[in-house]
């Protein structure tokens, strides 16, 4: 088409969970019943008394542009929660923007940023439209999907600026616990131009003790962001509230940055966030339930499917079994192949592993009603089952 793009913008490319939403979407629209296991975010609607503090706010007048770094009462809430100052708190457009705002802050172009797979497809993409290079390390499931102590050592140069962690991790689930964050942190100590991301998003939906790197390598603080937001753990996700939490001068150079895109984030949903934080917790444990529950019944099911291989993630909501073996026996050559016959033939929709970075792998959302799990899932393990029985 006529428009320019500059080289590293030339290096995105829409990603293949668009891609595949939008196929599944003109499908449906075609008439076809898409049984979908690929969305990102939890199926429960937003509590009523957020919705009801956002409506309450918007009456009252609070439509205007609030201040670039948050309203300071949404600041003031998430810096006590974290024991920092709000001076440490930037409030963005999703925990998306939190990250985008800091890559851009902060990198040359050619900086390194390390990034373990499999990672959250915007990771990499993030760090190339800011200018710098991306350097994935290969994370297999055979060491639980973390990065170790030894890899990060090695992945480490002169060029090197951040390293990004998830945990928990979406697509894997993997949780690292305090021990090996320490571990971790112990390498940077040798690495002082090395700051850590940690983007903690799912912190509410762990299934095992969660350790934020807040505080299992506090003594990293002045090098340090954490991001989190509102979005996953209370269903808020379109109303686009995330934070980071960092030093004083980092905050600062990223509400710059961030005050020449979008300004504050919205006023109406900033109050609902606050609301959010401030009433009823217990919903976050009665949530985390329902997804356990629903995480057992996916892994058993796709452990039941010769040739795949799914471990039990530990947190979020998401299964990501291998499926190597499937495919062997299937004699199809990737697993974006699998997913694209998935959804043609048996109109079931999963993410292949390589958008993570991982191939070889399928995304499942268990984020859905059991009956819409079992109804993806049968469709699955029929489609593998069938194939396999007639190659
Ligand atoms: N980080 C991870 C690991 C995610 O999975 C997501 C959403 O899928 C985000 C960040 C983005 O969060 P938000 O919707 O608050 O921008």
């Amino acid at each position: 088409m006529g428009f320019r793009r500059a080289g590293r913008i030339e290096a995105l490319d829409v990603s293949e969970i668009v891609r595949l939403t939008e196929t599944a979407a003109q499908m449906r629209s075609a008439g076809i019943g898409i049984a979908a296991l690929s969305t990102g975010e939890p199926d429960f609607p937003t509590p009523d008394h957020v919705v009801a503090a956002a409506n309450q706010a918007a009456l009252a007048g609070r439509t205007r542009y609030t201040a670039t770094r948050g309203t300071p009462e949404l600041r003031d809430i998430v810096a006590t929660a974290c024991g920092g100052g709000s001076d440490e708190v930037i409030i963005s457009t999703g925990a998306k923007q939190v990250l985008a705002n800091a890559m851009l802050a902060t990198l040359d172009p050619g900086d390194e940023v390390i990034v373990p797979a499999p990672w959250w497809t915007s990771y990499p993409d993030i760090v190339t439209m800011a200018g710098g290079r991306p350097i994935t390390v290969p994370c297999p499931l055979e060491q639980g999907f973390k990065l170790t102590a030894d890899q990060l050592r090695a992945a480490i140069t002169d060029r090197t600026r951040w390293l990004i962690l998830n945990t928990p991790s979406n697509p894997s689930g993997a949780v690292y616990s305090a021990a090996e964050l320490a571990a971790l942190a112990d390498v940077l100590d040798d690495f002082p131009h090395v700051w850590v991301l940690a983007d903690e998003i799912y912190q509410h939906i762990s299934f095992v003790p969660f350790a934020s790197v807040r505080e299992a390598a506090g003594r990293l603080a002045e090098r340090m962001l954490v991001v989190n937001g509102v979005s996953k753990a209370y269903s808020m996700t379109g109303w686009r509230v995330g934070w980071g939490i960092g030093p004083k001068s980092l905050i600062d150079a990223m509400t710059a940055v961030q005050g020449q895109i979008t300004s504050g984030a919205s006023s109406v949903s900033q109050a609902a966030a606050v609301a959010a934080l401030t009433g009823d917790q217990t919903l976050l444990d009665e949530r985390r339930d329902v997804m356990r529950n629903r995480r057992d019944r996916v892994v058993a099911r796709l452990n039941a499917i010769a040739g795949v291989n799914c471990p039990v993630p530990e947190g979020a909501i998401y299964a990501f079994p291998n499926i190597e073996a499937a495919l062997d026996r299937l004699g199809i050559a990737s697993d974006a192949e699998l997913c694209q016959a998935l959804l043609e033939t048996a109109h079931v929709a999963v993410v292949p592993g390589r958008a993570f970075g991982s191939p070889g792998h399928l995304r499942l959302s268990f984020a859905y009603s059991d009956d819409d799990l079992d109804k993806g899932l049968t469709r699955l393990a029929r489609f593998i089952g069938e194939q396999a029985h007639a190659g």
